[in-house]
């Protein structure tokens, strides 16, 4: 359990910016486990790459599961089996949780992805119907990304195309239930900042037309970059690895909105793309892998296909 101190120099970090009164936010650490919001995250068509990185955030985990009851996660649940299942039937049968959920859902081929023995499809219209909240974790739930690549067969939709064409939901309620929190992977603190504010202030952050909160997703890449300086001064690398800004190999900071990337970094802050000198490739986009104009790498003819078996044989 995190003492008070540790818990209020987490909890400003993650709504730095934000006009939350401090006591509002003490306050959550008096609210006994029973009474906190339930959280249970569900997984469709996807890489795990979001849980992987959710579940390597360290300290923002650990302050997580003090202020809501994570009672569901296929990667770390210590039931298995039927007694998971039976967890699920009781999120559904109860509702009213806040549900985040990683990845799209195959609408054309609907077999690629099953749970419990039901299409993916068949049982998030289930969860989704019961739920409070529905929190999309990463780029595949939001936009379709890379299950949703030009070329592929299973017909992957995002969960708020998935709740208005297979669901029948209306915009306004999409907008009332649905936040949207795009990257490849999603970052731990977009994920545990939100949660935070919903928790803290009782309301769904402000958001922009995609559904993602404002205050992650509102600046580009760009504006914080640190080798901004040197695009002004038309400083370009000739080849990633090289001194200078990386728009000429490719960088997609110029389009690509999202605020946590040049402010926190990755891996509790060691680097992030664009000081690794690859640039930024747009996880967090909309047409992350899923144009096939040319404007981003996202035909199959852009991507060197290697047959793995031989590799592994
Ligand atoms: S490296 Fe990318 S994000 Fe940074 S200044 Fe250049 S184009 Fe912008
Ligand atoms: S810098 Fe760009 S590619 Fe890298 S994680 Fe951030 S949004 Fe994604």
């Amino acid at each position: 359990m995190m003492d008070r101190r540790e818990f209020l120099k987490v909890a400003s970090v993650l709504l730095a910016g934000m006009a939350v009164p401090v006591k509002q936010v003490e306050a959550l650490l008096n609210i006994p486990a029973s009474q906190r919001p339930k959280v249970a995250w569900l997984q469709n068509q996807d890489c795990t790459g979001c849980s992987t990185s959710f579940l390597n955030s360290g300290d923002l985990l650990q302050f997580l599961t003090e202020i809501v009851n994570v009672v569901a996660h296929p990667n770390i649940s210590f039931a298995s089996g039927k007694e998971y299942h039976a967890i699920w039937d009781q999120v559904i049968e109860d509702g009213g949780h806040v549900i985040v959920t990683e990845g799209s859902i195959p609408l054309k081929n609907k077999m690629t992805a099953l749970t419990f023995g039901q299409t993916a499809a068949e049982f998030s219209k289930k969860v989704f119907e019961s739920a409070g909240l529905i929190i999309c974790a990463g780029t595949c739930a939001t936009f379709g990304g890379i299950s949703a690549a030009a070329g592929n067969t299973t017909g992957a939709t995002p969960i708020p195309k998935f709740l208005k064409e297979y669901c029948h939901w209306d915009d306004a309620k999409i907008e009332q239930k649905v936040i949207t929190l795009p990257g490849c992977s999603v970052h731990p603190a977009e994920i545990v900042g939100t949660v935070l504010d919903i928790v803290a202030t009782g309301q769904v952050p402000k958001r922009n037309a995609d559904l993602s909160p404002i205050r992650f997703y509102s600046d580009l890449i760009h504006d914080h970059c640190p080798f901004r300086g040197l695009y002004e001064a038309r400083k370009f690398a000739k080849y990633p690895g090289d001194d200078g800004c990386l728009f000429e190999v490719g960088c997609k900071g110029t389009i690509t909105h999202r605020k946590i990337c040049p402010s926190r970094k990755w891996n509790d802050g060691a680097n992030w793309c664009v000081e690794a000198r690859f640039g930024c490739k747009g996880c967090s986009h909309k047409d992350y892998f899923a144009r096939v104009d040319g404007a981003m790498f996202t035909s199959p003819d852009d991507i060197e296909y290697v047959d793995w078996r031989h590799i592994v044989s």
